[in-house]
């Protein structure tokens, strides 16, 4: 077949471990043979980041911004023992964070639902997209280890006018503090973000915070919420038929749990990078879990939700056969693609992004072929448990019939 044309060039953000030993499978079988492939491409690799001291990861969010779609695999966020382990000459931000607020987006994430993969939650029958404010809280605290009795405070010095103090703690004995900030812009951003989402895939919208105990800070965000809605969308929510509503946290994961599904969940950037790892595993894997970074200027930003699987690599570099599950991944390359064409009106590529995604579910749904992640948990009698190697190559087959089926003149 003649090769899908693109016209303008989509951001590969490469990654780390089993993730990029399978992400470059994907491209190689999924993408490649199909797609006349435009793209800028970054190594996030934690080598070449420490090798050009993160400059990477900074130039892949301006190329995002640039073109306005990307695509990354997990990627290895830098800890002491990852210093240790590729003797790192730093310990750099987490490339998500560093995306995330050069992007100033909002993470949608969605589980991937699939016939016979049931949730654990029985009465879910919907996804519940969950979505993360990407900025700012106690991702970019200021933090301090207090040794000695004194005061902690927060001092506010306005550039004209006079300081404000406000004390944090007395210490008596040794502790810690913290200093968090976030800004109003950011907040209206998450704010439009969240129900213009909302309105395009016409789910209610639900935001839930703790103003009851954080009564400025949270707050904050609760009255900017109201006011977006009330100012710029409340007619065109009642007009979609959907609803939006505020929610304490609490009570939100009490409903969460009792619901159906189907609606969009907007969080704080703590309780979104809690929940949705609660939201994956009870809706069957953390491996069936895709994230979009969406950014107010409509910049896209597809991952999957789950990290770069070290436990399977190292058992894969001892030469055991691991089983790694590369659904979402293969929904990235599929996304990514599929938002490629929509934004260029190349309906062919849009068509074609929809076909992986469709061609990975045929396998499990049709053939009960899947990752033993998935064969625990499958309602599917005698599942077949492959290598995540061997879902890409049956997923390539079955692309290649479904591509021919739908062009048959090439
Ligand atoms: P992880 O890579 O998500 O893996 C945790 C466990 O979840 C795995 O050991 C595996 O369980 C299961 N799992 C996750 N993805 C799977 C898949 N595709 N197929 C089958 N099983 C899967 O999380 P982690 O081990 O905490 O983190 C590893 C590295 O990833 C860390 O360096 C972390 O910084 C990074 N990370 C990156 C991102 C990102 O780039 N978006 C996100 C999270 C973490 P079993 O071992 O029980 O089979
Ligand atoms: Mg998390």
């Amino acid at each position: 077949m003649e090769k899908i044309q693109m016209t303008t060039p989509i951001v590969e953000m490469d990654g780390d471990e089993m993730a990029g030993i399978l992400w470059k499978e994907v491209k190689r079988q999924l993408v490649e043979p199909f797609v006349d492939l435009k793209e800028e491409y970054f190594d996030l690799n934690i080598r070449s980041r420490d090798e050009t001291e993160d400059q990477v990861t900074i130039d892949s969010a301006l190329a995002t911004k640039k073109y306005g779609v990307a695509v990354k695999c997990a990627t290895i966020t830098a800890n002491l023992e990852r210093m240790q382990e590729f003797n790192l000459k730093k310990m750099y931000k987490s490339p998500n964070a560093t995306i995330r607020s050069i992007l100033d987006g909002t993470v949608f994430r969605t589980p991937i639902l699939i016939d016979g993969i049931d949730p654990l939650v029985k009465t879910w029958k919907k996804p519940i997209t969950l979505a993360r404010h990407a900025y700012g809280d106690v991702y970019r605290a200021s933090e301090m280890q207090i040794q000695k009795p004194g005061k902690v405070e927060l001092v506010y010095t306005p550039e004209d006018g006079e300081e404000v103090r406000q004390l944090v703690f007395d210490f008596k004995e040794p502790g810690v503090a913290s200093g968090m900030h976030n800004l109003d812009r950011s907040i209206e951003g998450f704010a439009r973000t969240c129900m213009q989402y909302a309105l395009s895939i016409r789910q209610d919208l639900l935001f839930s915070s703790k103003d009851t105990i954080s009564k400025v800070y949270d707050r904050e965000f609760k009255d900017i919420f109201k006011r977006i809605y009330l100012d710029e969308f409340i007619e065109k929510f009642t007009a979609a038929g959907i609803k939006y509503e505020y929610c304490l946290i609490d009570d939100a994961v009490s409903r969460a749990i009792k619901s159906r599904g189907g609606y969009v969940w907007a969080t704080h950037n703590y309780d979104g990078d809690v929940m949705s790892d609660m939201l994956a595993t009870a809706y069957g894997s953390n491996a069936m879990m895709t994230s979009v970074l969406v950014s107010p200027d409509g910049k896209f930003e597809f991952e999957a939700a789950h990290g770069t699987v070290r436990r399977h690599y190292y058992r894969y570099l001892q030469g055991e056969v691991v089983s790694t599950n590369p659904m979402a991944l293969i929904y990235t390359w599929g996304g990514g693609l599929e938002k490629r064409g929509e934004l260029d009106g190349n309906e062919k590529l849009q068509r074609f992004g929809r076909m992986i995604c469709e061609a990975a579910a045929n396998v499990i749904e049709a053939r009960g072929i899947m990752t033993a992640d998935i064969a625990k948990i499958t309602s599917k009698p005698d599942p077949l448990v492959v290598t995540g190697h061997q879902f890409i190559a049956l997923t390539r087959a079955k692309l290649e019939q479904d591509v021919e089926k739908e062009w048959p003149e090439g």
